[in-house]
């Protein structure tokens, strides 16, 4: 057996506030993990949390996800897979930030930067939203981001988790 590695650590953060909003998060999560060349590694539990930035719209259900991602997938191949599983689940763009069925966005990627208006990965708002950092220390309590910066609680500003189920 060689040590190389053919696969790296993601986050994913799952977050519906329309419809059904538990069923399209867990649905999602295991069509994330059945995406071929990623496995699961840990889902968090379901969290329920207020809305960030566009304030007047329902509650979410939030979670986050570790997976590994073989090296055969770039990470524009994940964000165009997640993209789809969305589109599957009902999401049609209104009003940015606002009420959505599925929302699926990359949090971080074990050693890779990206600073694209496509892809901005560890994502910008990751450590200010509770309903990313709160499940993500659930999984992971000891996740440091690719870019250096460890997640702690100290630094969130929206998104307050109401309850965990
Ligand atoms: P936010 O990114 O602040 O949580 P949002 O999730 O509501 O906002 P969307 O409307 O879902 O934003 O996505 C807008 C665009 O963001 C997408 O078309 C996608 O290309 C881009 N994007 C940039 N970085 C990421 C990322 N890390 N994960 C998912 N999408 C991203
Ligand atoms: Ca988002
Ligand atoms: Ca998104």
């Amino acid at each position: 057996m060689s040590d190389i590695k053919h696969s790296r650590l993601a986050v994913i953060a799952l977050g519906s506030n329309m419809g059904d909003s538990r069923a399209y998060v867990r649905k999602a999560a295991e069509e994330v993990a059945g995406l071929p060349g990623i496995s699961l590694v840990k889902m968090s539990k379901l969290y329920q949390s207020e809305p960030a930035h566009v304030l007047d719209q329902d509650i979410f259900t939030n979670a986050v996800m570790t997976v590994e991602v073989d090296n055969t997938i770039c990470a524009l191949d994940l964000l165009h897979a997640l993209q789809a599983i969305e589109i599957a689940n009902d999401r049609v763009r209104h009003e940015h930030w606002g009420p959505r069925t599925l929302d699926l966005d990359i949090i971080d990627i074990q050693g890779e930067l990206s600073d694209t208006e496509e892809l901005r990965i560890p994502h910008p708002y990751a450590l200010v939203r509770d309903f990313v950092v709160t499940p993500l220390l659930e999984i992971a309590p000891d996740y440091v981001l690719a870019n250096g910066k460890p997640v702690t609680k100290d630094t969130v500003e929206y998104g307050a988790v109401i309850s965990v189920e």
